[in-house]
């Protein structure tokens, strides 16, 4: 049987609610009347009508708003106002109010069918319009959706097979996942990771010390090395709302590079050494030969200072390789301004010929410290030298030396020329010169690479301040003996 529509009339009593309803009826409608709102929600609550027809007044009531908030619940559905009287400016008020229609006396029941059939007519289209538009958006959702879906498989894919180690963590360091690279790096093949806390599943302490650290800032760099020789190269980054990421990459082949490297300059620099000392020995005795015009003494001068250049750039290198490759590992105790006080001394002369100020502080509370003193004193005398060496004549360098909470702290402080921003962080590489020294100024480029060595060896850390055109700050940081 088909399912007749359902018509609602929400009128007060009279003539016309009943003519309406025998129209309605006569037509083929169900029809339902109520005489009140709470007459109307109750039958609406039932059943919802096909089409609703509202008196502009009920029971005081105005048609309008009832529609109103009628149609703020069920949008799509039509609602023709009746009026007892034709006004200007009610049709305009129907349409603004976003109703389907409207009618007025006088009213054959024909009148009323058309315009229930007109209204209908129109709701039926606009709700099949509707339900066309949902299903081709859902349909261009799902489809959407099947493409992420397909991005995120191969993006998994790609992950999952690239040489890098990735591991990504929740905020609780549980892992979310881990590539198969993870696995084999890790020697853990097999296992179940997924869900288990990391510092549980990997006992690399190098591993931990990143987690733990990334505390302190995030860091480029991070070696982690393996028992076996391998060397990896690893970062932690935090990835907001879901925790951390860790990627590793295998530089074990650029340790070896490295090594060989070192073993070659290592070679290299050791074989020229005797060489050298030769050539030297043979500048000394050409002047014993005979007398020397004074082209030959300029000649042979700035002989005897290329040889010393190059013997102390070969000692630097020495000294270097012999650094990083932890042979160093003399300590005893010392007392770190004794060391200090024959270094400001061994440099008396220089600070005098250039007329430079010399302020030193040194404190007398400082404790000693479990050091190798040759090679303490080797990296005071770089720094001291360096700022005696780039401060121009009449110039001022101060020495500080104190204790802060158990560490001694030196501070070499000079009025040179001052280090542009961008290569502070380089000076300490090997071989590099800033570009605000002139050539006139000598030196290897490996003094504060050796410095550096120096500190890191003895647990301490080294930075510079400097502003350019002021002068520069070099600080130590080193562990004393408690
Ligand atoms: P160098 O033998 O060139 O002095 P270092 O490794 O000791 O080599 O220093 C590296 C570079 O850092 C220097 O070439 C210079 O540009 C800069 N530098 C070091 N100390 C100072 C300083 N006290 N004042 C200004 N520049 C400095």
């Amino acid at each position: 049987m088909v399912k007749r529509d359902l018509v609602l009339l929400v009128l007060n009593p009279s003539s016309m609610l009943d003519l309406m309803e025998r129209a309605l009826r006569a037509a083929g409608f169900d029809v339902a009347v109520a005489n009140a709102v709470s007459a109307m929600n109750k039958s609406v609550d039932e059943s919802i009508p096909s089409l609703i027809i509202i008196g502009e007044n009920l029971g005081g009531l105005d048609g309008f708003s009832i529609s109103s908030e009628l149609l703020e619940r069920f949008p799509t559905l039509p609602i023709i106002l009746y009026t007892d009287h034709d006004t200007t400016g009610f049709a305009k008020s129907v349409l603004r109010f976003g109703l389907s229609g409207y009618l007025y006396p006088p009213l054959k029941m024909d009148d009323i069918v058309d315009e229930v059939k007109r209204c209908l007519i129109r709701a039926r289209k606009l709700g099949d319009w509707l339900r066309s538009e949902v299903k081709r958006t859902t349909s261009s959702l799902a489809e959407k959706a099947k493409m992420s879906e397909a991005e995120r498989s191969k993006l998994e894919a790609i992950i999952a097979n690239i040489q890098d180690g990735v591991i990504i963590l929740d905020e609780g360091h549980r892992v979310l996942f881990a590539n198969q690279s993870v696995r084999e790096i890790f020697q853990i093949e097999g296992m179940d990771i997924s869900g288990r806390v990391i510092e549980d599943v990997v006992s690399n302490m190098d591993v931990k010390a990143l987690i733990v650290r990334f505390a302190d800032g995030p860091l480029k760099y991070h070696e982690v090395n393996f028992d076996d020789g391998r060397v990896f190269n690893a970062q932690y980054t935090p990835i907001p709302n879901i925790g951390a990421a860790v990627t590793m990459q295998d530089i074990s082949y650029l340790k070896e590079l490295d090594r060989l490297k070192n073993d070659f300059i290592h070679t290299v620099s050791h074989d020229l050494r005797s060489p050298l000392t030769a050539v030297l020995g043979y500048t000394e005795l050409i002047e014993r030969t005979g007398t020397l015009n004074d082209s030959q003494q300029e000649f042979m001068r700035r002989l005897r200072g290329s040889i010393e250049h190059i013997t102390q750039l070969i000692n630097d290198l020495l000294d270097l390789g012999r650094l990083e490759a932890g042979f160093d590992t003399r300590r005893e105790m010392i007392q770190l301004d004794d060391i200090l006080k024959y270094s400001l001394d061994m440099f008396d002369t220089e600070v005098k010929k250039k007329r430079i100020r010399l302020v030193s502080r040194i404190s007398t509370d400082l404790l000693p410290m479990r050091a190798n003193p040759i090679r303490i004193r080797q990296m005071i005398d770089n720094l001291l030298g360096n700022a005696i060496k780039y401060t121009p004549d009449d110039g001022m360098v101060g020495v500080e030396m104190f204790m802060e909470e158990k560490q001694i702290i030196l501070k070499v402080e000079d009025t040179g020329p001052g280090i542009p921003p961008e290569e502070q962080g380089r000076i300490f590489e090997k071989f590099f010169r800033a570009a605000n020294v002139s050539d006139s100024v000598q030196g290897t480029g490996l003094g504060l690479a050796i410095v550096r060595s120096i500190v890191e060896s003895h647990q301490g850390r080294v930075w510079v301040e400097s502003a350019m055109g002021k002068g520069s700050a070099f600080i130590v940081l080193l562990p004393a003996q408690d």
